[in-house]
């Protein structure tokens, strides 16, 4: 006979949790609001994910500049003045189910919903060179807005040759008495506009074709590097009170169920809707494959996620309504 699924009790379980407070999470929790859906944002940190690490944003569009603090508080109050219910915990593990998929916290709660949003974001990527694990706080930073205070009137070296790394030196300039950045190319990789303010800054100064091989350290902390050029393979050591390293980052998909797709580099595949291969999971944001991270992206992902997650959750309820076998 065939398989009779039951309506489950609106109390029971919520029309979407959306796992991840950075900008696709939040966006995605206002348009969940705004469609009427009975939404939780389950978010272990402060709200704004990675948005809120760095310092500032100039590309939000109709907002000349903002903090990325303060557009990450603005995302969260604009969701939660729609009802947005933000839970601040930690999630351990999404399980997929045919009726409802279900969400495990670290404190031993199950949350169930008819649709799911993923919106984990990323991790600075690793040198993994010897220094760099044990000299971390101690001189070793993947975050200026976080540490550059520390670095004041001092002198740091930036890695990387992406957008990041462009942000990050010309924000640590503003502090440090001197900036150097290593980039193991002849070229950076960052749009043409932070590319020019970098050279136009006269405190920073640009190593090319180099590479750090070791991150030396004192009692005080990080106080050299080991430095190789890639061409000539000649090494010297450069001393520097702190290392900032923007090197791109990894995606966090620990808590992507089995059996959802995923890109060789770890990011997850998704059709037009930001929906995986398992029904009624959603992944927004960094986490997402695409062309380009950006925020208005992210934001972009949440909202389409969100009005595809109605969109589910209507059709999920509809079919789900009990028919009982006749006689
Ligand atoms: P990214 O664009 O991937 O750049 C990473 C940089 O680190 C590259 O220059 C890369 O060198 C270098 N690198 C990677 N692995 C390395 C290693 N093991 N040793 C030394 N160098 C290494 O990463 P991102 O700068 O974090 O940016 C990520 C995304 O966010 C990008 O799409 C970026 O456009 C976007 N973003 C945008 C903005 C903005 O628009 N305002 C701000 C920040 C980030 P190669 O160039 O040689 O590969």
């Amino acid at each position: 006979m065939e398989r009779k699924r039951c309506l489950i009790s609106d109390t029971e379980i919520y029309d979407l949790i959306i796992v991840g407070g950075g900008p696709g999470g939040l966006t995605a929790g206002l348009y969940a609001m705004r469609a009427a859906l009975k939404t939780v944002l389950i978010e272990k940190g402060a709200p704004g994910g990675q948005m809120a690490l760095s310092d500032e944003v100039e590309n939000w569009p109709g907002t000349e500049r903002i903090t990325n603090a303060e557009l990450s508080m603005k995302f969260a109050q604009h969701a939660q003045s729609y009802g947005l219910e933000i839970l601040s915990q930690e999630v351990v593990a999404v399980n997929p189910g045919l009726d409802y998929h279900s969400v495990h916290l670290a404190n031993e709660t199950l949350l169930k919903a008819y649709a799911v949003i993923i919106g984990t974001g990323g991790n600075p990527r690793k040198l993994n060179i010897p220094g760099e694990k044990e000299y971390y706080g101690k001189g070793v930073s993947y975050c200026g807005v976080c540490d550059g205070f520390f670095f004041k009137n001092k002198t740091v070296l930036v890695v990387g040759g992406g957008d990041t790394a462009m942000e990050e030196a010309l924000y640590l300039s503003k502090l440090a008495k001197h900036v150097y950045i290593t980039h193991r190319r002849d070229a950076f990789r960052a749009s043409m506009i932070l590319q020019e303010r970098v050279k136009a800054e006269c405190k920073i100064e640009v190593f090319w074709n180099t590479i750090l091989t070791a991150i030396k350290a004192n009692e005080e902390g990080v106080c050299s590097v080991s430095l190789q050029d890639t061409l000539t393979g000649e090494k010297r050591n450069l001393p520097t009170d702190g290392v900032f390293i923007f090197i791109g980052f990894d995606p966090n998909n620990q808590l992507v169920p089995a059996g959802i797709k995923m890109n060789a580099d770890g990011y997850v595949i998704t059709d037009e809707k930001c929906e995986t291969n398992i029904s009624g999971i959603f992944v927004v944001g960094d986490l997402r494959e695409k062309y380009a991270k950006q925020i208005v992206i992210s934001a972009a992902d949440g909202s389409t996620a969100a009005l595809a997650a109605a969109h589910y959750v209507e059709n999920q309820k509809a079919e789900a309504a009990c028919v009982l076998p006749e006689g």
